[in-house]
C-alpha cells in the first residue's frame, strides 16, 4: 500500500489468471492486493488435478518471466509434440508436428491445480498483499480510484480494480457489465485414462456428432480425456460401470490409442459461453474467464485469460518506463478494446466449429466436407492456425 493508503491495483479472484496478473503487476513495482474467497488446496502428486490445460508456449513464457514456470516444470507437465484433429464423419484429419514446424515442442498438458499452488506460493514472497478469506460486496468508483467493500468489513482503495474471479464473477456485475450468454447443453466430462498403445506425446481431438473428444497426453504413460457430450448422454456415461464406458470411449476415440480403461473417478462441468459486453468498466478491468467462459474445445480458456494479462502488464511496464500513469484512461481503453476484439473473434469461433461439427445433419456434414484435410494440406493455412493456438 503507499503513503495515501492505498493500492495501485486489487485483483479480485486468486485462479491461474488473478494469482498471475497479481505477480506481475508486484514485479513491475505496483503495490498490488489480491482478494480471494477460499485459499486454494496445496497440489500433490498423488492426488492429479482432473482439469488439466493444453498450455500454449506464449504463456509459459509469461509464467517464465514470473518466474514460475521452472517450479511447475520441476512437478509435472508433459510436452505434446503433435496434434491430430479429424472429424468422425469422414474427410482427412489436421495433423501438427513440433518437428514440422521447427518448434522443440507445440506446448504443454499442465494440471490447474498445479498451477494455482506454484502461483500462490509467491505471492506473499512478493509483496502481494493477500486477503483471504474475503469476498467483495460494493464499489464506488470515481475519475481517481476505485473503492472495494469486502464482507468482512474491510475496504480497499486501488487505481485499478481487476476483476478475475471467474465465470459467476461478482465485480463485474458490481461494475454493471453485462454478459452474451448462451448454454451449449452439453457437459463436459472429464477423466484420465490409460491406453493399450502409448500416446506418443501426441494430442487427439475427433469430432463426434454428439460434441468433440479430446485425449491429451500425461505423463505415466495415461491420457487425460475432455468429452464433450449432449447433457443425458454424458449424465449415462456418468453412470455406467467402468467396462461399459471403456468400451464406449474407446469407440468414440476410433480406437487411436487402441483399447482405453478408466484410471480415476469421472466428473462432468456444464459447457455455456459467456462473454462480457466490455472488458472495461471505468477503473474495473476483467480478465479471464469474468470477461470470457469458451467452450473447451480448443482447450484456450486458460491460454485466452493469460492473454489478456501479458497485454495488460506490457501496457503497464510501458507507461512505467515512459514515466506515464499506468492508469490513464486512454490506456485502460486501448487494453480493454484490444483484448475484446480478440477474446470475441476467438469465443465465436470455437462456437462456431462446435455447432458445425457436433451434429449430424446432412448438408451441415457435406458443407464442412474436407474442411480440415483441406486446412491441413496447405501449409499456409496450417501454420497460420497453429501460429493463432501458440499466441504467436
Ligand atoms: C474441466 C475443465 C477443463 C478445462 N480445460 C481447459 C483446457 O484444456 N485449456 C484451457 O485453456 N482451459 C480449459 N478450461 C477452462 C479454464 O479452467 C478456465 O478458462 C480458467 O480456469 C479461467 O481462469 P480464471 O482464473 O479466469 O477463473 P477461475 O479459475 O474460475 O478462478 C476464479 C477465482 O476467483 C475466486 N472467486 C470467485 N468469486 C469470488 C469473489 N466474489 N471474490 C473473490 N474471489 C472470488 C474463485 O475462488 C477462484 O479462485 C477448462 C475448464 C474446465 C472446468
Amino acid at each position: 500500500m503507499n503513503r495515501r493508503g492505498r493500492f495501485d491495483a486489487v485483483v479480485v479472484g486468486g485462479g491461474v489468471i488473478g494469482a498471475a496478473c497479481a505477480l506481475g503487476m508486484a514485479d513491475a513495482g505496483l503495490d498490488v492486493a489480491l482478494v480471494e474467497v477460499a485459499e486454494p488446496s496445496a497440489w500433490s502428486p498423488t492426488n492429479p488435478d482432473l482439469r488439466v490445460y493444453a498450455f500454449a508456449p506464449d504463456n509459459a513464457v509469461l509464467l517464465d518471466a514470473l518466474n514460475v514456470w521452472s517450479d511447475v516444470a520441476r512437478q509435472r507437465v508433459q510436452p505434446y509434440r503433435r496434434m491430430r484433429v479429424w472429424d468422425a464423419a469422414g474427410g482427412d484429419a489436421l495433423e501438427f508436428s513440433a518437428d514440422e514446424l521447427a518448434r522443440p515442442r507445440l506446448g504443454w498438458i499442465v494440471e490447474h491445480g498445479l498451477l494455482v499452488d506454484c502461483l500462490w506460493r509467491q505471492l506473499e514472497r512478493r509483496g502481494v498483499v493477500v486477503r483471504c478469506p474475503a469476498r467483495v460486496t460494493g464499489i464506488e468508483q470515481d475519475d481517481s480510484g476505485v473503492r472495494l467493500v469486502l464482507d468482512d468489513g474491510g475496504m480497499l482503495d486501488a487505481r485499478v480494480a481487476i476483476a478475475a474471479d471467474g465465470g459467476q464473477s461478482a465485480l463485474r456485475e458490481l461494475a454493471g457489465i453485462d454478459t452474451d450468454d448462451r448454454d451449449y447443453n452439453q457437459l463436459g466430462l472429464v477423466a484420465y485414462v490409460r491406453s493399450e498403445l502409448p500416446h506418443a506425446e501426441t494430442a487427439f481431438q475427433r469430432f463426434l456428432p454428439g460434441g468433440p473428444l479430446a485425449l491429451l497426453p500425461c505423463t505415466g504413460g495415461r491420457s487425460s480425456i475432455v468429452w464433450s457430450l449432449p447433457v443425458d448422454e454424458a449424465r449415462r456415461r456418468m453412470d455406467i460401470d467402468a467396462p461399459a464406458f471403456n468400451r464406449e470411449l474407446t469407440r468414440a476415440s476410433d480406437a487411436c490409442l487402441g483399447a482405453l480403461e478408466l484410471d480415476s473417478p469421472r466428473a462432468a462441468f456444464p459447457l455455456r459461453r459467456k462473454l462480457a459486453q466490455a472488458q472495461r468498466a471505468g477503473r474495473v478491468l476483467l480478465m479471464g474467464d469474468a470477461a470470457h467462459v469458451v467452450h473447451p474445445l480448443a482447450g484456450q480458456g486458460v491460454n485466452l485469460g493469460l492473454r489478456d494479462v501479458s497485454a495488460w502488464l506490457r501496457s503497464v511496464r510501458d507507461a512505467r518506463a515512459k514515466g506515464r500513469d499506468f492508469d490513464a484512461a486512454s490506456r485502460l481503453q486501448r487494453w480493454a478494446r484490444e483484448r475484446r476484439s480478440d477474446n470475441t473473434i476467438s469465443t465465436l469461433a470455437f462456437e462456431a466449429i462446435n455447432r458445425a461439427y457436433s451434429n449430424d445433419q446432412p448438408i451441415a456434414t457435406l458443407l464442412r466436407g474436407h474442411a480440415l484435410g483441406v486446412a491441413g494440406r496447405v501449409p499456409v493455412l496450417r501454420h497460420a492456425l497453429w501460429r493463432h493456438a501458440a499466441g504467436l
